[in-house]
């Protein structure tokens, strides 16, 4: 509760800022960082759920056609249902769904003919091309910011997946931190990192969210 009273610091107190589990230790910064990430997600989702009906679709509707789209032929419906962290029937409800519609259609997978897999009709082709505009307003901004603020950034918020994606709090991340191929950087380049599948060292600006070839370090090795 907001007593009126100056924090620590000087300055008002932040509602963000509360007492810890016992015997936890408390960072203020660590608790104001969460909850400007928990904003931060707020936004994206309200982008995200404006835009999708908008379209015509639902929120879930619109992250299977992006994920069919970005899987590009592969999208079965158990790995969908897994990347949107949804049950599989929850996943199965929104994929006939957007069949009805004549977004998406099954097709034989091509890499084993017994699987079938999920793949965008012309109409899903146009409908994501427009879809994958959905962070148009932030990239906007986010142009604005300096490279170096913005590559840092980009390597804390990965870090931060990776550990969770460790814990098992989100179930896929395709991203250099959780990649077999990740390695540190080739000496004498001044670059920290090296993808060794493309044999190509490079810096936090170029750190991959969602990489085509990403392996899972635990599927891999
Ligand atoms: S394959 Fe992709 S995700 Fe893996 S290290 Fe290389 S660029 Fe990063």
């Amino acid at each position: 509760m907001n007593s009126g009273n100056p924090a620590p610091d000087g300055l008002p107190e932040d509602s963000a800022v509360h007492e810890g589990a016992a015997g936890a230790r408390v960072d203020d910064l660590d608790q104001r960082l969460a909850a400007a990430v928990e904003r931060m997600g707020h936004v994206t989702r309200t982008m995200l759920l404006r835009q999708a009906y908008a379209e015509g679709v639902s929120p879930l509707q619109h992250q299977l056609l992006l994920r069919v789209r970005a899987l590009d032929g592969r999208a079965r419906g158990s790995d969908l249902a897994t990347e949107l962290d949804v049950s599989q029937a929850t996943a199965s409800e929104a994929l006939s769904a957007l069949r009805r519609k004549e977004l998406v259609e099954k097709v034989q997978d091509p890499a084993d003919r017994r699987n079938v897999v999920y793949s965008l009709t012309a109409s899903g082709e146009e409908l994501s091309e427009r879809l994958t505009q959905w962070d148009g307003p932030l990239t906007a901004r986010l142009g604005e910011v300096p490279e170096a603020d913005k590559a840092t950034t980009l390597r804390v918020l990965l870090g931060l997946v990776a550990d969770l994606h460790g814990e098992g709090v989100v179930s896929v991340a395709r991203t250099c931190l959780t990649c077999v191929f990740f390695a540190d950087g080739s000496a004498g380049t001044g670059l920290p990192y090296r993808c060794d599948l493309l044999q190509v060292d490079f810096d936090d600006a170029h750190l991959r969210v969602d990489c085509a070839e990403h392996q899972p370090r635990s599927a891999a090795s």
